[in-house]
């Protein structure tokens, strides 16, 4: 819960009869679907505060002012068709900083969920002594300007300064770019990456109250830029270029991917050197490593915008970041590494030899997606990576690498289910989802193989051939001649299997009660809805993840 807020959160589908759901219910279900979202979002959301779940967290009144509440905005939730309507609180006209209300209707403008983060910013002289002007004063000087700052008004706010634990009427100017260098930043920080920051000014006194880091921004300084491959291919990517040196390196501002070059250096003897230099271009050509993995994390990006409508790994647009000429004490011959990780905070990516030439790992769409699908999981199921769980976790990689890398084929027939063939100058891939035994993994239940911690986290890349196999089975269903699904769809119930259905401790039979769960809902509309769900159950049952027999 964020500090000096009060929260709350309830859903529909949590509710018992006679509750929040029939007094909320009873105000607004009449006329509510003639309503536009917002006005019936704010009558559940009054109605709310009048039950006995809502008056724990409603906000008191504040000094004679009552809370008031208004709309920042509607989004449509694209999977299920439901709206969110959310809420800023306000006292005196002036915005409580981080509050938040979330109410989830239905089509029919129906209560679903409300979730509250409200504040009381008690003893607080909601009149300001200071103008708006001299609090731009404090900011400009703060932030290295000479005069003012240009075009940022100054905006009041009910502050909770965490650091003094009270409430503060404060002006905040948003997204200041800095002309000199925060003591926070970096030495090795680029140069020519600029520091954005808001700042917050008591509006009484004029103390520095808080700097608040944006992220960078520089989608206007992104440009074009292509390269070959490791593959040989020519990539399309972005990169930043500081147009006074026409310097470029691997940085795509809009989706946040930063690539590095490690030169060789072993990754675990000098993990404080992560991520290394960004690649940069001159010299030329670009490394072609490099531009894999770039244009490789692009498509990933893409991918999870444009099917799966998330903003990045996290959800929240954060770094991705990759490092490429990885080695790792222990398993590197010369300069080959025959592998790729994801650490905590980035990638790392290995090369070997093919035909006599270093291939780096990121030449592998799959192996990309793979990898940095594994971030996603961190974010949502988190999956315990050891025994069943851990093959779970493997599994779901598998499939978003191969639906990832088969996207632009439309005919499921014709997809390529070969994990990491790329890799090998003979051609053969680490897994195939379509056989797992072809590479010495289980297909079926039966032949589940119980192996030690010590043993590939108890078979983690093993017994994922099971999972890897039911979810094949699902995709490639077909009726009446056709496929069954579209890769979109089979995208999203894995989807919403991996991030509202699993936990850390998961196992496959989980995953298929989760995946039916996904799917009713998916398909709640589609006129074969029985089909797709039949389709889904039998692809688990086909390989024996069946509940254990009486
Ligand atoms: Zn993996």
């Amino acid at each position: 819960m964020a500090k000096g807020m009060k929260s709350s959160a309830v859903h529909r589908d949590e509710l018992g009869a006679g509750t929040v759901l029939e007094s909320i219910g009873a105000e607004t279900a009449e006329s509510a679907a003639e309503l536009d979202p917002e006005r019936a979002a704010l009558q559940i959301l009054r109605s709310f505060v009048g039950t006995s779940e809502g008056a724990a967290v409603a906000p008191s009144d504040v000094g004679g002012s009552h809370a008031e509440f208004k709309s920042v905005g509607i989004d449509k939730i694209p999977f299920t068709g439901n709206s969110v309507v959310k809420f800023r609180q306000y006292y005196y006209k002036v915005p409580v900083y981080g509050s938040l209300v979330t109410v989830e209707l239905s089509g029919q403008n129906q209560f679903v969920s409300i979730n509250t983060s409200v504040g009381e910013p008690a003893n607080v002289d909601p009149v300001a002594k200071l103008s708006p002007a001299k609090a731009l004063q404090v900011v400009a000087k703060w932030a290295g300007y000479e005069r003012g700052v240009p075009g940022q008004p100054a905006r009041l706010n009910f502050y909770f300064d965490a650091e003094h634990s009270r409430w503060r009427l404060v002006y905040i100017v948003e997204d200041v770019q800095r002309r000199k260098p925060s003591r926070s930043a970096q030495p090795a920080a680029p140069t020519g990456v600029p520091e954005f920051s808001d700042f917050v000014v008591d509006a009484h006194t004029g103390e520095k109250v808080a700097e608040l880091p944006r992220t960078q921004t520089m989608a206007e300084t992104s440009v074009e830029a292509q390269a070959a491959d490791s593959l040989g291919r020519p990539r399309t990517f972005f990169v930043a270029t500081d147009s006074s040196t026409n310097e470029s390196r691997l940085f795509d501002a809009l989706r946040n991917i930063h690539t590095h070059n490690f030169e060789f250096r072993d990754a675990r003897l000098q993990f404080g050197s992560l991520p290394g230099k960004y690649v940069g271009n001159p010299p030329s050509p670009w490394d072609s490593g490099a531009v894999s993995a770039h244009a490789n994390s692009t498509e990933v990006v893409d991918f999870l915008k444009t099917v799966l409508m998330r903003n990045g790994l996290d959800g929240m647009g954060g770094k991705i970041v990759s490092s490429v000429n990885c080695t790792w004490f222990g398993e590197t011959f010369g300069r080959e590494w025959r592998n790729a990780a994801r650490l905590p905070n980035q990638m790392i990516y290995g090369q070997r030899l093919v035909d006599g030439e270093l291939r780096s790992y990121a030449a592998s769409l799959e192996v990309v997606a793979h990898e940095l699908l594994h971030g996603l999981t961190d974010h949502t199921a988190r999956l315990e990576y050891v025994f069943e769980s851990g093959a779970l976790n493997e599994s779901y990689s598998d499939i978003f690498g191969i639906i990832v890398a088969n996207r632009s084929e439309p005919d499921i027939g014709q997809w390529n289910w070969e994990i990491g063939e790329d890799l090998n100058a003979t051609g053969i891939p680490l897994r195939d989802m379509s056989d797992p035994t072809r590479r010495n993994q289980p297909a079926h239940m039966n032949d589940y193989r119980e192996l030690s911690e010590d043993e590939d986290h108890g078979g983690v890349h093993i017994n994922s051939g099971i999972h890897n196999k039911a979810a094949h089975n699902i995709i490639v269903t077909k009726q009446d001649g056709q496929f069954l699904f579209n890769a979109v769809e089979v995208a999203r119930v894995f989807y919403m299997t991996l991030t509202s259905q699993l936990s850390r401790t998961s196992g496959f039979l989980d995953s298929r009660r989760g995946a039916l769960q996904s799917a009713r809902s998916l398909f709640s509309n589609d006129a074969n809805k029985d089909a797709k769900i039949a389709a889904v159950d039998a692809g688990f049952a086909a390989v024996g993840i069946v509940d254990a027999v009486a």
